[in-house]
């Protein structure tokens, strides 16, 4: 008897045992099913019809079966994967996908239940959840800007990772189905954590264990973070720093020689306040370049409601306007340029 030969009687009888240990699930068990799936300590009583309907690999799996052992007077089919997932794949056929949710809570059951999706090539719902996905790791910035306004309380503070996975999941999650589109944005998003974070990988709330990059991520995220970091440093110069009132200013034409120059005094506060602020520590945001741009914008609108009088960086409009329009142009070609500093190869990317 050779190696495989042996693995395979061991695996058979394993199941067998296992066939006469398991207990029925309550929710997925059809009396007019006629095939059972035994995976961990479960078997689930569903139906053939259903399954090769949704699923081309069950399909063949069920087409090949023969000589089966049977339970409860059904052919048994024998799924490697735990009965948690199969239990979630299962109603995820029968009743659709709307039990799942995106947040880090959630994030479980749905990377669970997309493994299975993408391994049993149920096209339909692994679509459904990869559009849901990309809501919040999108390839728009568009949508990556709603879905950090969606993540900022109202007193500005950020805190995305009390709700949403945590980057380096979707991230693996991404490599292992290999769905590549999310991982711009993912990256992105870690890219706002420091290096040493990054490298270090965070211990997952669910299994309590630490889960790391792939050392070829890493150094990507490593090295786009630098490229964004020049970026930034490179709009500053060319744009703020220095930066003129625009020809329509409208206080220009002020007799008062200081208050002429408000404009341009204040694009000089501002200029400091994003060199002030270039490590995050006020905002909570790590150089998230994305946002200090938009900052830089939002600061000229802003009262001083700590001080209670008028703000040092506030513009006017026709210069907050020309400068709007800077920041827009800036965060697109910022955007446009995140798979290449990722050297994630995407397309389309970036198309709304
Ligand atoms: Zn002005």
């Amino acid at each position: 008897m050779n190696g495989a030969d042996f693995s395979t009687n061991r695996h058979s009888a394993h199941a067998h045992m296992a066939m006469y240990t398991a207990s029925k699930h309550t929710d997925l068990y059809f009396n007019d099913g006629n095939i059972v799936l035994l995976a961990g300590m479960s078997y689930f009583l569903v139906h053939q019809g259903l399954l090769a309907r949704h699923s081309e690999v069950l399909n063949e799996l069920m087409r090949s079966m023969d000589n089966t052992p049977t339970l409860e007077d059904r052919p048994v089919l024998t799924l490697p994967d735990s009965s948690t997932d199969v239990a979630h794949f299962l109603k995820a056929m029968y009743d659709g996908i709307s039990f799942i949710t995106y947040d880090s809570e959630g994030y479980p059951t749905l990377s669970g239940l997309l493994r299975m999706l993408t391994k049993y090539k149920v096209h339909h719902l692994q679509n459904d959840i990869l559009r849901g996905l990309s809501n919040y790791w999108p390839t728009t910035l568009t949508q990556w800007d709603a879905r950090e306004a969606s993540v900022t309380g109202q007193d500005g503070t950020y805190t995305p990772r009390d709700s949403l996975p945590h980057p380096i999941e979707i991230i693996n999650l991404a490599r292992e189905i290999d769905y590549l589109p999310l991982l711009p944005s993912a990256m992105y998003d870690l890219t706002r954590s420091t290096p040493s974070e990054a490298a270090i990988g965070f211990v997952s709330p669910s299994t309590g264990t630490t889960i790391r990059l792939e050392f070829d991520d890493l150094q990507a995220v490593l090295r786009g973070r630098e490229q964004a970091s020049r970026f930034f440093s490179t709009f500053i110069v060319n744009n703020l720093e220095g930066r003129q009132p625009s020809r329509g200013c409208h206080r220009r034409k002020d007799g008062n020689p200081i208050n002429k120059r408000t404009c341009q005094i204040a694009f000089e506060a501002i200029t400091f306040e994003l060199l002030r602020d270039i490590n995050g520590i006020i905002s909570n945001r790590t150089s998230d370049p994305l946002y200090a741009m938009a900052e830089a914008e939002q600061m000229q609108i802003r009262d001083d409601l700590l001080n209670g009088e008028a703000s040092p960086m506030k513009t006017c409009e026709p210069c907050r306007v020309e400068f709007g329009a800077i920041v827009d142009t800036a965060k697109e070609d910022f955007w446009q340029k995140l798979p290449t500093w990722f050297d994630i190869d995407v397309s389309p990317w970036g198309q709304r």
